[in-house]
């Protein structure tokens, strides 16, 4: 039976690869930090979401040992069932504390929690309208969703307007967007869409995350920079990026929202809870957070230190108010020599090229982190300006 279909799948893996699109995964021997071991050889990692340096933070492995011992291994059941401890709840509420919410539902990952949020809240009665920039997985779960759908370019607030005045015949409307979009680094214009939205009576979701954790005066994500406290309705979110780097998400918000989607959201009511090591790891990073904004501050001034040193040496590098920092080089092919020839150098970057942005805007991706020192950001910088000579983008 297979025959036919191995055939086809070959095929269609043979055009990725001819396409240059097929993607190799490099093996790290090492826990996830700075300085990583790619094959026996120690690099520097600038291509990781772990912001505040907190993928390998004894703090955190120490916490998840002991929740462990106290809550065990596995939970083996979704919540409904029997699958709610204590320790659930618990960081539930740390994670309502930290967004100043009404409540929180835990999922699996991210992709979960936008995978779920739409469909039991908006029927074709109602309208659903888009940033075009919005993650995989805010399409997804709005694909899975009957609503009537709306695409504005991205941060166009211009379109924004237009797509509200278009769907003012739908019951319900809800404005949804990344808080930072990840390959430019720029954020959503939170105020200027929470006016649009108390306007045109719509209301307002946004996905933190690229920018809970890194975004606004102690790192407390697109409301802290915007000041929108109480004009935003729902906010989603992941445990996997500045929260720790582990695994798990969460939506947060009005408390009607968070109890139906309770009751009907199928990847909290069809899969399992989170594991008791991720949940006691999590609630450890919102009492980390709480007693300190010194990682959230190193953050800062790394991501400040690296852009001002790399403008200085010429290289073209998009405004950015997050940890993104994209340098661009206009150049697919060139994207990708120079990546490879950093990471010869001891610097692990990625070249990212269309269709992940669009032609013409090929660029390296790099990504700051609090666990940075400034002996690593001088390395990658130095190694930018080394690489960049040898293949004529700067002097
Ligand atoms: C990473 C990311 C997700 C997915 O998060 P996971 O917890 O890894 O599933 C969702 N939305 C955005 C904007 C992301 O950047």
């Amino acid at each position: 039976m297979y025959g036919k279909m191995k055939e086809y799948l070959g095929n269609t893996l043979t055009e990725i690869k001819e396409a240059g699109l097929y993607k190799e995964e490099r093996l790290i021997e090492s826990a996830q930090q700075a300085a990583i071991i790619v094959k026996g050889k120690e690099v520097l990692n600038f291509c990781a979401n772990n912001y505040l340096g907190l993928s390998n933070h004894p703090r955190l492995i120490a916490a998840a040992q002991k929740m462990m011992d106290r809550r065990g291994y596995g939970v083996s059941s979704v919540r409904f069932i029997c699958g709610t401890q204590d320790i659930h709840k618990e960081l539930e509420a740390a994670i309502s504390d930290y967004f100043q919410t009404e409540d929180t539902i835990l999922y699996a990952a991210c992709f979960d929690a936008n995978g779920g949020v739409f469909e039991p809240l908006f029927t074709e009665e109602d309208a659903i309208i888009s940033d075009s920039l919005n993650h995989a997985s805010i399409i997804d779960g709005v694909r899975l969703c009957k609503a009537q759908r709306y695409r504005y370019a991205n941060a166009n607030m211009d379109e924004l307007e237009k797509c509200l005045q278009l769907s003012q015949a739908q019951r319900f409307r809800i404005i949804v967007t990344d808080g930072v979009f990840s390959m430019d680094g720029n954020v959503a214009p939170l105020d200027q869409i929470c006016n649009l939205a108390e306007k045109y009576d719509a209301l307002v979701m946004v996905d933190e995350s690229h920018s809970a954790g890194v975004v606004g005066a102690t790192g407390h994500g697109v409301s802290e920079l915007y000041q929108t406290y109480g004009r935003v309705d729902i906010y989603t979110g992941t445990l996997g990026k500045a929260f720790g780097g582990a695994m798990g998400g969460f939506t947060t918000g009005r408390k009607e929202i968070i109890d139906l989607l309770r009751q009907r959201s199928r990847p909290y009511l069809f899969s399992n809870s989170v594991a008791p090591t991720v949940v006691g790891a999590g609630i450890e990073v919102f009492h980390m957070l709480k007693e300190s904004h010194e990682l959230h501050d190193k953050l800062v001034e790394n991501v400040t230190y690296f852009r001002n040193k790399m403008l200085i040496a010429g290289f073209d590098i998009k405004p950015t108010q997050s940890a993104i920092c994209a340098v661009m080089l206009y150049d697919a092919k060139l994207s990708q020599t120079y990546a490879a020839r950093m990471l010869e150098e001891g610097i692990y970057v990625t070249g990212f090229y269309y269709p992940v942005v669009p032609k013409e805007l090929a660029r390296i991706r790099v990504q700051l982190s609090a666990g940075h020192d400034k002996a690593h950001l001088d390395k990658c910088i130095d190694a930018f300006i080394k690489v960049g000579r040898e293949l004529g983008v700067v002097k």
